[in-house]
């Protein structure tokens, strides 16, 4: 995930580069480049008065490894601008995956703030639905099977 505090993003600038290109074609942000060197990459929401900006460095000086040093939540409510429920579905799936590992107890409301505070958009109640559901027929459809006599 762009955003998550602690991941290490190996090849360095490069691979926070390609990172947010990734955020871009998924969230639909705008997005304007500030700082984009071997030791610094900071990246800042176009929209005016939106107050999220990035900011990656080197681990330990490191350069061949980058990791988020900074991060501010999007205030521009973009919500309206995911270009398509299948990207936003496609999205939830890939945060519930990666963050949650499925977890069956969590609740469609968490995982529409959990989104919000990952990727600063505001998704519909029957996304985060859709998300689970998809999810769930991935991991655990063999177990099913086996439930089902
Ligand atoms: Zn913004």
């Amino acid at each position: 995930m762009m955003q998550t505090r602690g991941r290490e993003f190996m090849g360095g600038v490069k691979a926070v580069r390609i990172a947010l290109d990734k955020y871009k074609m998924a969230t639909g942000h705008k997005i304007v480049i500030l700082k984009n060197d071997t030791t610094h990459f900071t990246a800042k929401c176009e929209e005016d008065g939106c107050g999220w900006r990035i900011h990656f460095g080197p681990v330990n000086g490191d350069t061949s490894r980058f990791v988020l040093k900074d991060c501010n939540a999007h205030s521009c409510g973009v919500g309206l601008r995911l270009k398509s429920p299948a990207v936003t579905t496609k999205l939830v799936k890939h945060l519930i995956a990666d963050n949650i590992q499925g977890d069956p107890s969590l609740k469609l409301r968490q995982i529409m703030s959990l989104f919000k505070k990952n990727y600063g958009s505001n998704i519909k109640y029957h996304h985060a639905r859709r998300a689970k559901e998809a999810v769930f027929e991935e991991h655990y459809s063999d177990d099913e099977k086996s439930y089902s006599d």
